[in-house]
């Protein structure tokens, strides 16, 4: 039998509906191979093999009495710890959540364990998804399985979903979910070379996922090509009633749509992410990336966000606010941990509790949060940034009365070894600015691998698309997959 570890979504699940495997079978070679990938990558929080045998037997079962089986049956998955899991630790990579243990599962995943699929685990992450390597997680990094050529420093696998990216780069899961509020789909799978989208503002229910920023938030796919990211998403997604921000529509059949065929289609490219002191190899990718769509039909048009400038700083003031406010509520009075120092009052647990709780990003914005929000600032920084918001938000919306798509890089540089901008927030913050525009304006935006750079490692390129196109974004991103005939693997080494 091949190794089932190769196979991807459509490909396990075909091959389970087809009995050329079992669903045990998959879920067995997959939990193998997480458990001896675990102590390099440190990819998983927690692993839960008898979940994904449990949820393997049940397509098996369903299978053998003829019943129908889901998109993603017989398909075990990682899930990131951001989504709450009933019975399974949830930790957000916080101690301030360690131990806690949902009553209730988040809507994102009870709809994939619908779909059929199992899980193998919660996946590691940047503490509360704030971050862009994974380095502000209380369990440890997660190590990309990748390595230069040249040497053998561990590499950031991108954050904050880098237990995500991690995972299905080292093919020990065949996709993973992530969550993106500032580029923390996209920007993981670009330095792993994997596919990453994450959908319009409100198509993925935000219920028992835990907030980090509210208005920008939002789950998606993370997996081996577009086409598996479609199954995905479409299992995913969906109106909620538990969240008031989901989208009352129809989830369209992403899958079947999928075309590569651009002809007709007009793709922009905006010039001011070209940026001054660009990295070459980030700007070739994007220009071959600009020739492969022209290739497969689109016709290229230049266009211009001219608010593209200001999106980051923005983003880092809307973000924080946000978080300073859904962060008030570890006290230590509902979840995890309470640090109850001997004669305490209220004030001083909560104080304790969150002293000790919170890891050094999470306290940092929450500082710079609540001083934005605070009542000498709020005009000067929040409702400042708010309306900078909209302005960002019209120049897409302008842009796409001439374009059906935008194309730009997804990262500024390939992966960065550990410790290389854990120093600098600043220089941290600055990997987010190709991500970050469609973010703050809510629209559906992918990445897909495009070819490795200088130092033999992956890029990303970014497809945006308008509201509600997800198929605009999945078919642009299938054009470019189909050109760029990304096959480089990490050499195994762990
Ligand atoms: N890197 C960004 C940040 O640190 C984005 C994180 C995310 O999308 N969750 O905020």
């Amino acid at each position: 039998m091949t190794d089932l570890t190769n196979l991807g979504i459509a490909a396990l699940r075909d091959g389970v509906a087809k009995g050329d495997f079992t669903a045990t079978e998959v879920a067995t070679a997959f939990n193998a191979a997480v458990e001896a990938a675990q102590p390099a990558l440190n990819a998983f929080i927690v692993t839960t093999p008898d979940k994904a045998l449990e949820s393997a037997a049940k397509v098996d079962a369903d299978r053998a009495a003829g019943k129908a089986l889901g998109t993603m049956a017989g398909v075990p998955i990682g899930m990131k710890d951001l989504f709450a899991t009933k019975g399974t630790q949830t930790t957000a990579a916080s101690k301030i959540l360690e131990g806690f243990t949902p009553q209730y599962e988040s809507t994102v995943s009870q709809k994939l364990w619908d779909a059929g699929a199992g899980m193998l685990g919660k996946l590691n992450l940047d503490q509360f998804a704030m971050g862009s390597s994974n380095e502000t997680s209380a369990f440890g990094n997660v190590i990309s399985p990748w390595r230069r050529p040249s040497d053998t420093a561990p590499l950031a696998p991108g954050g904050s979903s880098g237990g995500s990216s991690s995972a299905v780069a080292a093919r020990i899961a065949p996709a993973a979910t992530g969550t993106d509020t500032g580029g923390s789909i996209r920007q993981p799978a670009a330095f792993t070379g994997i596919s990453g989208i994450k959908p319009t503002y409100g198509r993925c229910s935000r219920w028992g996922v835990v907030a980090f920023a509210s208005s920008l938030d939002q789950a998606g796919a993370m997996a081996r090509d577009v086409t598996d990211c479609a199954i995905m998403l479409e299992a995913m997604a969906g109106f909620d009633p538990k969240d008031s921000t989901s989208l009352n529509l129809p989830v369209p059949e992403w899958t079947a749509g999928l075309n590569a065929d651009m002809k007709g289609k007009k793709v922009g490219i905006p010039r001011e992410y070209r940026l001054d002191g660009m990295d070459p190899d980030v700007a070739k990718s994007w220009d071959d990336g600009i020739a492969w769509l022209k290739d497969a039909g689109a016709e290229i048009v230049e266009i211009s966000l001219p608010h593209t400038k200001y999106a980051l700083p923005t983003y880092y003031i809307i973000a924080p606010a946000e978080a300073s406010s859904n962060l008030a509520r570890y006290d230590g009075v509902r979840y995890g941990l309470r640090d109850l120092p001997d004669g305490a009052g209220l004030q001083d647990m909560y104080a304790a509790t969150r002293a000790a709780g919170f890891g050094p990003e999470v306290k940092r914005r929450i500082m710079i949060g609540t001083y934005v929000l605070s009542a000498g600032f709020y005009d000067a920084y929040y409702t400042q940034a708010q309306k900078v918001r909209t302005l960002i938000a019209r120049d897409f919306t302008e842009a796409f009365q001439q374009v059906d798509v935008i194309l730009v890089p997804t990262a500024p540089s390939s992966a960065f070894a550990l410790g290389e901008k854990s120093a600098d927030p600043l220089e941290m913050y600055l990997n987010d600015v190709f991500s970050v525009p469609a973010s703050l304006a809510g629209l559906p935006a992918m990445s897909v691998p495009a070819g490795l750079d200088r130092s033999g490692l992956p890029l990303g390129l970014q497809v945006i698309g308008k509201a509600f196109d997800e198929q605009g974004v999945l078919n642009a991103s299938l054009a470019l997959e189909q050109r760029a005939q990304f096959t480089a693997r990490p050499a195994k080494w762990w």
